[in-house]
């Protein structure tokens, strides 16, 4: 068989520069001893999921850990998956929780060296590559139809052997010189496939990154390299790109480690240092008492945007990722809960070899406490975010008051008291806590513990000698004084020794105003609110509030 003619005849492109100078195109990257570049690889099909934020976080934190890069490739080899907008939705999705990349497809970035990052964008690249091989006699012409290939399999599947094109099965790789002339003369389409030097009886040791030491049998499959559009597979494409991108980490879903021995017998045939592989497991939930992996169909929390419909705190997702990456982060983040948690030694090693377990609850504490450690401008612009996102139209007018919002947000979130209000797990329930602040969303529920003639008497009163300008123990000395005048016991050592001279102490009075000005019995200090609602809407709601 003359290779340099058949190859010329597969792949007759007449730009192609030859392999070896892609070598001084894409050159080792010059990055400090031990630097890992990583990256993303996502498919644009516009959806990202949580495994994507969990293997991205992984990434970012293993090239920025140690002085490396981090990149996005979008593998769109695959035309038909291809949905608008779906690099940039990865983008901002990735960003939402705070991961940048420092290179690759969409980012303005003086580093792009390595582009370009669309796949499809690449072709030239991997044309050569596919020719090489086609010249060293490692690849060849297939033209078994989809039917020729669908019949093959129904075989394998009756005798209960492997699948795929190998062995006596690879019918094309015996074709002669003469039978591959004459189909392309014919016109024929083919693709391209590897021609495997593998032997299944040939097993060895390879070492992940993550799951230690692993037996892995030599791959047989001649593989598709080039499809009959003329661009190749994932497969053949990702090792390329690997390559010259200078990758030095891939980390990606342990589905992936099925494919192993095929991507490093690419690697081999094309010559270059495969780089290492980290495989991560898969995200698991537990279901009615049994773990099982996280289903697209079934659970809305696999995917990303579900995080930010929801209103999590960003932060507080990725803090939880990294404890299911690295199990000793939680300790880590116990003992410095100031720290950033940039400033933890990460360690790819370190990551479960099995089912990671990804628990709501858990997240809920993580997001819980940390909404609590905001300060008021933090929580405003958490908050803010998600109301002019998800909000309804009230709420998106309200948080356009932005001085209002942060007292109100200081407040109810206890920002300069002593205790931090520690139950807020979403945006959505921090706004509802804003609404009775607001005359359109106030909805009271008027429901007293006390006569009407009770109940309009503390409420006129209190209306006629409330005054914005008091203080704190100003405010509760006029409470005092109103509880005096409507029979409750204005000091507690009254109530205490009569309580039956009394209809109640000055708590339960405060309960009423409580009530009429903010429409529930419970809610942080009175005296403030009242503040931050000023005289003329305290008073209007105290007056309303009266039982007709
Ligand atoms: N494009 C592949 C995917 O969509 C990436 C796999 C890898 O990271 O190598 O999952």
């Amino acid at each position: 068989m003359n290779y340099l003619k058949l190859a010329e005849a597969l792949i007759p492109d007449g730009d192609l520069l030859p392999p070896e100078e892609y070598e001084n195109i894409y050159p080792p990257r010059e990055l400090p001893k031990g630097a890992e570049v990583t990256r993303l690889a996502p498919s644009p099909t516009g959806f990202i999921h949580l495994g994507n934020l969990f293997s991205a976080l992984a990434d970012e934190r293993a090239a920025h850990t140690s002085g490396g890069v981090f990149y996005l490739r979008i593998e769109d080899t695959d035309e038909k998956r291809k949905v608008e907008g779906a690099v940039e939705s990865v983008i901002r999705s990735l960003n939402y929780f705070g991961i940048k990349f420092d290179e690759g497809a969409e980012i303005d970035s003086p580093l792009n060296e390595y582009g370009p990052y669309y796949q499809r964008q690449r072709a030239k690249i991997y044309r050569s590559y596919v020719k090489k091989l086609i010249r060293e006699g490692l690849a060849y012409p297939c033209f078994c139809t989809a039917e020729e290939l669908d019949s093959v399999r129904e075989k394998q599947t009756e005798n209960k052997e492997t699948t795929g094109y190998y062995g006596a099965y690879a019918k094309c790789r015996n074709l002669s010189e003469e039978e591959i002339f004459k189909n392309l003369a014919a016109g024929k389409p083919f693709v391209i496939r590897l021609k495997s030097q593998g032997n299944l009886e040939n097993k060895f040791v390879f070492r992940d990154a993550i799951k230690g030491e692993i037996t892995v049998t030599e791959n047989d499959q001649d593989v598709v390299i080039l499809k009959s559009d003329g661009i190749p597979t994932y497969h053949f494409a990702h090792a390329v790109d690997d390559h010259f991108m200078r990758t030095s980490l891939v980390i990606r879903g342990e589905e992936w480690l099925a494919s192993l021995p095929v991507h490093l017998e690419l690697h081999k045939v094309l010559g270059f240092r495969p780089p290492r592989y980290a495989h991560t497991s898969s995200l698991m939930k537990m279901d009615g008492g049994t773990k099982r992996k996280l289903s697209k169909r079934k659970d809305p929390e696999l995917s990303l945007d579900y995080y930010r419909k929801a209103g999590y705190f960003p932060l507080a997702v990725v803090k939880y990722l990294m404890t299911v990456l690295n199990s000793n982060f939680e300790e880590w983040a116990l003992k410095n809960p100031e720290a950033d948690y940039r400033d933890f030694k990460f360690k790819i090693e370190k990551m479960g070899k099995s089912g990671a377990l990804f628990d709501l609850d858990k997240l809920n504490d993580v997001s819980k406490t940390e909404i609590s450690r905001l300060s008021a401008e933090e929580c405003y612009n958490f908050l803010n975010g998600w109301v002019q996102e998800f909000g309804t139209e009230k709420d998106k007018a309200h948080f356009k008051e932005k001085e209002t919002l942060l007292k109100i947000l200081s407040l109810i979130m206890g920002v300069n008291g002593k205790k931090r209000r520690k139950d807020i797990e979403r945006a959505e329930q921090g706004v509802k806590l804003t609404e009775y602040f607001f005359d359109d969303t106030f909805n009271p529920d008027y429901s007293y513990r006390y006569d009407k003639d009770t109940v309009n008497a503390v409420l006129e009163k209190f209306a006629e000698v409330y005054d914005v300008a008091d203080d704190n123990p100003a405010w509760f000395a006029k409470l005092k004084t109103v509880a005096g005048e409507t029979g409750f016991a204005s000091e507690m050592s009254d109530f205490k020794a009569n309580p039956e001279k009394f209809k109640g102490n000055v708590s339960d009075v405060a309960e009423i105003l409580r009530i009429a000005v903010t429409g529930s019995s419970n809610s942080p200090d009175l005296c403030c609110i009242m503040g931050i609602l000023g005289r003329e809407r305290s008073v209007e709601r105290l007056i309303k509030a009266k039982i007709k």
